[in-house]
């Protein structure tokens, strides 16, 4: 893999990932549309382009970090006819199964090596290059990416084929947002009850109840120290890009045919969350909008 990176969308994630591939000794090129978003990356050494097709051309391995599927297809469709011949391109963001085949359907067909590779660890991952990646796509492509991977993060992960990272993601984060509302229940159950929430925490974080929403990220102040439930549920991860995600689980659940009643349950919460104006909060604060609800056993 050559030194010079084309990187499009420096946000929250994008920016810092950008500054570690600075860091390891890349020469990156980067677009983001937002003035501030473009600063910020000059100033952790960055070198602006004009356009994503400009930040592209030359590189020898071409990164995405955007909101949307339909963004990132028009930023590729946008870059790929820039792009040096054989050279590899990767989409972090995460996005829909179908947009994510379409973007590797367009860079086949210039013969370029593709990869899908959303993230998991959020923008303090992305700041201290210790984000999860799960990849799809060839082997070579894999291959190829590994040592630009390895400079934005710990854990590294080949999925399989084209669409197996964006997939991947999509199932954990569905299981992740079903297991919040589930632990989020359970010490709302417990407070109606009686129960103290250190007594729940101790019994189920050693027993079959255990899980990493309860053991790291527990959705009520006390038992974890470092949650956001101790900080006023700042994010964190937001409630918004989890609804985001679990939006994008039940597109894929109703393409495949699978059958995702919970996922959906946990996606009309989120989107009563939303709705409710705090999508800005992490999304283990809907243990306070669960538990502000007195007597609901069904959804609104
Ligand atoms: P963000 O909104 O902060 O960043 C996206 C950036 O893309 C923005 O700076 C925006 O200006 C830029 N952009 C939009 N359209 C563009 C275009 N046409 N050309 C160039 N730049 C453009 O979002 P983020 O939090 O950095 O998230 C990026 C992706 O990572 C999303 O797909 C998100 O779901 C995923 N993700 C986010 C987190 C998180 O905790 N924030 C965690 C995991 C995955």
């Amino acid at each position: 893999m050559g030194k010079t990176i084309g990187f499009i969308g420096l946000g929250n994630m994008g920016g810092p990932m950008a500054l570690n591939l600075v860091k390891a000794g890349f020469r990156v090129q980067g677009f983001d549309t937002v003035p501030a978003a473009r600063q910020a990356a000059q100033d952790g050494g960055v070198v602006l382009a004009a356009t994503a097709a400009e930040a592209a051309k030359g590189a020898d391995a071409v990164i995405t970090m955007l909101p949307s599927g339909p963004i990132m297809l028009s930023v590729w469709a946008e870059v790929i006819p820039a792009m040096a011949d054989g050279a590899l391109i990767i989409d972090s963001s995460t996005v829909d199964i179908d947009s994510c085949r379409k973007a590797h359907d367009l860079a086949l067909g210039r013969g370029l090596a593709s990869l899908d590779a959303p993230v998991s660890g959020g923008v303090g991952g992305a700041v201290a290059a210790t984000l999860t990646f799960m990849a799809g796509g060839t082997g070579d492509a894999f291959d190829r990416a590994r040592p630009l991977l390895a400079a934005m993060g710990k854990n590294i992960s080949h999925c399989g084929d084209a669409g197996a990272g964006q997939a991947a993601k999509i199932c954990n984060n569905m299981i992740l947002g079903i297991s919040m509302i589930a632990v989020s229940e359970a010490f709302g159950l417990a407070d109606r009850l009686g129960l103290s929430r250190q007594a729940l925490f101790d019994v189920a974080s050693k027993s079959s109840g255990q899980c990493w929403s309860l053991t790291t990220y527990c959705p009520v102040p006390g038992p974890v120290p470092t949650s956001p439930a101790n900080n006023g549920y700042k994010p964190g991860f937001a409630a918004a890009l989890m609804l985001k995600d679990l939006r994008l689980s039940q597109a894929a659940s109703e393409g495949a045919g699978a059958a995702t009643p919970l996922g959906a349950a946990a996606t009309a919460l989120y989107e009563e969350m939303d709705r409710a104006g705090l999508g800005g909060r992490d999304f283990s604060a809907i243990f306070e909008m669960l538990a502000s609800s007195s007597g609901r056993s069904e959804l609104a």
